[in-house]
């Protein structure tokens, strides 16, 4: 088991990464400074069924008990609704300061229970045990928490460090093969927006990584877990440009999510893998990147079998969307650009057609007529 820490003075958490890993909530849990009165782990039915149950009972044979709060199986998790059913249970279970959310399964699950614990008594602790690649390489790390609005992703959050994350890789073995690919695509934004050998690393070892061998994906989990923890600590509430890295490919990425309306035709890490398309695409268009990165870039994607055009969604959908994204302010939009291999540049206020024939392109779209 690997371990490593995110410092942020008095809200600095431990990441355990490895097989097993999560049996460490027992010492989390001894290493409290006052008794935890209430325990409850929140997850999906297909999470409980797979790990939940016997990690309740290792909590429970250990003197903890615990309540198990299952919400629903999709990205429509991250609502109101189920923000609200949550706080219901919590005032039913007496949630106090000393008591712990545990936030048990993918980035989802992760982003309710985190917005939950933030504000439920202006913010009780919660732990993190990311059961999804994606989870367990980014969401699970930095305290970003956020739930959706009709009108976009993430509308309502806030940053909030969970006492720490747990990152048991076998859990990994359970996940479907669409997930994995999901997970994959956040570690190739890693690479791309930091770490050439961790690019390349992926580029070389495709077929493991796709079979999910142990070893492989613990070593990228770990990378990007680093990696994370560094960019979280130089820049916690994503003020100054530095974090805003870790959007690469999200800003086209989340605008394909809320045009297909959030449904399973194109997950998280699949319109990122399409988002990182377009942004390398405009970036090659404003002359900061060579083709043969965008070349590199698609063929790992490619490799990884992930999406890199998103045909069936409506262009004018995916731009509506844009819109109401965080990253397009009153003031213009600002976009992550990918100049090599291991860089990435901010830039704003990128000219409207050139959005609009990268958006066609990537929709298979006829451009607009300017
Ligand atoms: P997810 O949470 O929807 O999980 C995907 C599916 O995998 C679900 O059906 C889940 O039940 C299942 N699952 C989870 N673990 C499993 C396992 N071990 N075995 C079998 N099935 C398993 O999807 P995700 O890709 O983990 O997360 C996507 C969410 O993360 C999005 O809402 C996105 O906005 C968010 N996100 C947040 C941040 C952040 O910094 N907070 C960063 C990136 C993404």
């Amino acid at each position: 088991m690997k371990s490593l820490r995110v410092h942020l003075a008095s809200r600095s958490y431990p990441i355990v990464v490895g097989r097993g890993a999560i049996r460490y909530a027992l010492t989390l849990l001894r290493q409290r400074k006052h008794p935890v009165n209430t325990l409850c782990i929140v997850t999906t039915s297909i999470v409980r069924r797979l790990h939940g149950e016997r990690f309740h009972q290792l909590l429970e044979h250990r003197g903890y008990p615990c309540k198990i709060v299952v919400i629903p199986d999709t990205e429509s998790s991250k609502s109101i609704t189920q923000y609200q059913r949550l706080l219901k249970h919590l005032i039913l279970y007496r949630a106090s300061s000393q008591s712990i959310l545990i936030a048990l399964g993918g980035g989802v699950v992760g982003d309710l229970v985190g917005f939950t614990a933030a504000t439920f008594k202006r913010g009780i602790p919660y732990l993190q045990i990311p059961t999804t690649l994606l989870a367990q390489v980014d969401s699970a790390i930095g305290g970003k928490t956020a739930i959706d609005l009709p009108a976009g992703k993430n509308l309502v959050g806030a940053f909030y460090q969970p006492i720490g994350v747990i990152s048991d890789t076998d859990c990994l073995g359970t996940l479907p093969t669409r997930q994995l690919r999901s997970g994959l695509a956040e570690v190739v934004k890693y690479g791309i927006l930091g770490d050439p050998t961790l690019f390349r690393y992926v580029e070389r070892h495709t077929d493991q990584l796709l079979s999910g061998t142990p070893e492989h994906l613990a070593w990228i989990v770990i990378r990007c877990a680093m990696a994370k923890a560094r960019l979280v600590e130089q820049d916690e509430y994503d003020r100054r440009n530095i974090r805003m890295a870790l959007n690469l490919g999200h800003t086209i990425g989340h605008a394909i999510e809320a045009a297909a309306a959030y449904s399973r035709r194109y997950d998280h890490g699949q319109a990122v893998a399409i988002g990182m398309v377009g942004a390398a695409r405009l970036s090659q268009r404003l002359n900061l990147c060579s083709s043969s990165t965008v070349q590199r870039l698609t063929q790992l994607l490619r490799q990884l079998k992930l999406p890199i055009a998103c045909p069936k969604v409506p262009p004018s959908s995916i731009l509506a969307a844009m819109h109401h994204d965080k990253k397009f302010t009153s003031s213009g939009n600002r976009f992550v650009l990918p100049t090599r291999i291991g860089h990435v540049v901010i830039r704003s206020n990128i000219p409207d057609h050139m959005i609009h024939e990268v958006v066609c392109e990537l929709a298979q779209a006829k451009p607009p007529r300017s």
